[in-house]
C-alpha cells in the first residue's frame, strides 16, 4: 500500500510505495540544520508533484528540493551520478510518527 505525504500549504505532493523502513537522523552540514528524517527510494519509485525549488551547494552532487510557497524541506536528488535512490523529507509523510520507525544515525559530518 502506497504512502502520501505533503508540504504544509499542500503545492508539493510525495507518493512513496511503502512506508519507509527506516529513516536516516544526519549529522551532515544542512540536515542538522532542517532536521530532516530522511527516507530513501529509488527514483522511479517515487511521485512528486508541485513545483519545488533546489539548493544545490559545494560539489554540486545534489540538489535539496524545497516548497517555494511555505518553505517546507521536500526531497533530495542526484544531479548526475546514478545513486540508485533518493532521499524524501519523511516529515512530510501523512501520519509520520518518529517514535514508530527506526531513526539512523548517519554521520556524514565534517
Ligand atoms: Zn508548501
Amino acid at each position: 500500500m502506497g504512502v502520501q505525504g505533503s508540504c504544509h500549504c499542500g503545492n508539493v505532493r510525495i507518493e512513496l510505495p511503502s512506508k519507509p523502513e527506516w529513516v536516516a537522523d544526519c549529522n551532515c552540514s544542512l540536515c542538522r540544520r532542517l532536521a530532516w528524517r530522511t527516507a530513501y527510494f529509488p527514483p522511479d519509485q517515487v511521485r512528486i508533484s508541485g513545483e519545488t525549488t533546489a539548493y544545490v551547494w559545494g560539489d554540486r552532487m545534489i540538489g535539496i528540493h524545497h516548497c517555494p510557497v511555505c518553505g517546507c524541506g521536500t526531497h533530495w536528488e542526484s544531479l548526475g551520478e546514478d545513486f540508485g535512490k533518493m532521499g524524501i523529507n519523511a516529515r512530510l509523510l501523512d501520519d509520520f510518527d518518529e517514535s514508530a520507525v527506526e531513526v539512523r544515525k548517519v554521520d556524514n559530518a565534517g
